[in-house]
């Protein structure tokens, strides 16, 4: 009754997140005292997964599941988890897997908690401490279904190496046409950069860059650090960003490691999106913005001033730690 964790995967290749989440299985399966099952769709090399608790993978190679498909996905988990006699299978909080967490959990008669930030409390009763109120608090929910289905939210446990190896075994679950009944044909990449929900660091722009023509220092500092561009709502109302970067309450939200604000108030729907960020920068002229009350460090001063010289100094220290 191994713990089975849904690995995700783009392009044959595991995202970091889901080595966050074999990480976290692999903490309840010590919990638990039992092993760590994980499902991938078409992986290429699964040994990875081994370094992060994973001892089993079942790999399931189909061209037909080339593409997520909420359906049929959570069918195959669910198969997954009735030939493993799982009782906690653990998912991301990805676009994708808050889409297939709730239909898995309908088929597998689970109790879902979504947002789960630790380890359970406790496994008998089973209890996760969750976010609630767009991260500003926390709950403790006990699932007492005899299948429990977690959602780990990004950030919130971290990456733990242990040594170990993964064997990799073929699966093939039976799905039928009705599985496929809405399927994604292609996808096209509308750019190569990285996104909001996969970036590490976030550098976000506010009304305070005062229009589109001053976005070229947000873009090099995200071209230094290897992060994705955010704007707040005014600014792609007005159309100086596109929609895609709005981020807050009705926009998307963040949870990287670094986020960092220039020339953003901090209203508070604004910051309804960014809480699950772990450290929070500001840059802005006003030592009275709200922003700086929710910072983890804050820099009063012109945006035109300081985002040029920490763009010098950011080059250099990358340069020096090449
Ligand atoms: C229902 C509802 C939903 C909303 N949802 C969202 C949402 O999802 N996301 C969102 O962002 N907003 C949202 N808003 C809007 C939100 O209330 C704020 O109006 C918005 O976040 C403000 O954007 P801003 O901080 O860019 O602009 P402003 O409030 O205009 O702030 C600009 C900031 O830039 C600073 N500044 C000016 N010049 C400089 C300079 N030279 N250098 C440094 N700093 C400078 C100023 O001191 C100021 O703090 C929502 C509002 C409502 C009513």
């Amino acid at each position: 009754m191994s713990i089975l964790v849904y690995i995700e995967s783009e392009e044959g290749k595991f995202k970091k997140a889901s080595y966050e989440v074999a990480s976290y299985a692999k903490g309840v399966a010590e919990k638990m005292g039992t092993s760590v099952t994980a499902i991938a769709f078409n992986a290429g090399d699964v040994s990875e997964l081994g370094k992060y608790g994973v001892d089993k993978v079942l790999n399931v190679n189909s061209e037909k599941l080339k593409n997520f498909n909420a359906e049929a996905y959570s069918d195959a988990v669910k198969q997954a988890a009735e030939k493993e006699g799982s009782k906690v299978v653990v998912l991301s909080q990805s676009a994708n897997s808050k889409y297939l967490a709730p239909l898995l959990a309908v088929q597998l008669e689970a109790g879902y908690a979504s947002n789960v930030v630790a380890l359970p409390e406790s496994t008998d009763p089973f209890t996760v401490k969750r976010t609630a109120f767009t991260n500003k608090a926390f709950n403790f929910t006990k699932i007492s279904t005899d299948v429990k289905v977690i959602g780990l939210s990004k950030n919130a446990y971290g990456l733990k190496e242990v040594q170990g190896d993964a064997a990799a075994e073929e699966f093939s679950p039976n799905l039928s046409e009705e599985d496929f009944s809405v399927n994604v044909e292609s996808v096209d990449k509308a750019t190569n950069k990285v996104t909001i929900a996969d970036a590490e660091v976030v550098v976000s722009g506010g009304r305070g860059l005062k229009g589109p023509e001053n976005w070229g220092m947000i873009e090099e500092m995200a071209d230094i650090l290897g992060a994705a561009t955010a704007c707040s709502k005014p600014v792609s109302d007005m159309g100086w960003r596109p929609h895609s970067e709005h981020v807050g309450q009705t926009g998307k939200p963040v949870a990287s490691n670094l986020y960092i604000a220039v020339g953003i108030s901090g209203a508070i729907q604004h910051l309804a999106g960014i809480n699950a960020a772990k450290t929070k920068v500001v840059i802005n002229n006003d030592p009275e913005a709200p922003f700086f009350k929710a910072a983890d460090y804050g820099v009063v001063g012109d945006a035109f001033e300081i985002v040029p010289k920490l763009n010098e100094k950011l080059k250099e220290f990358k340069e020096k730690n090449a």
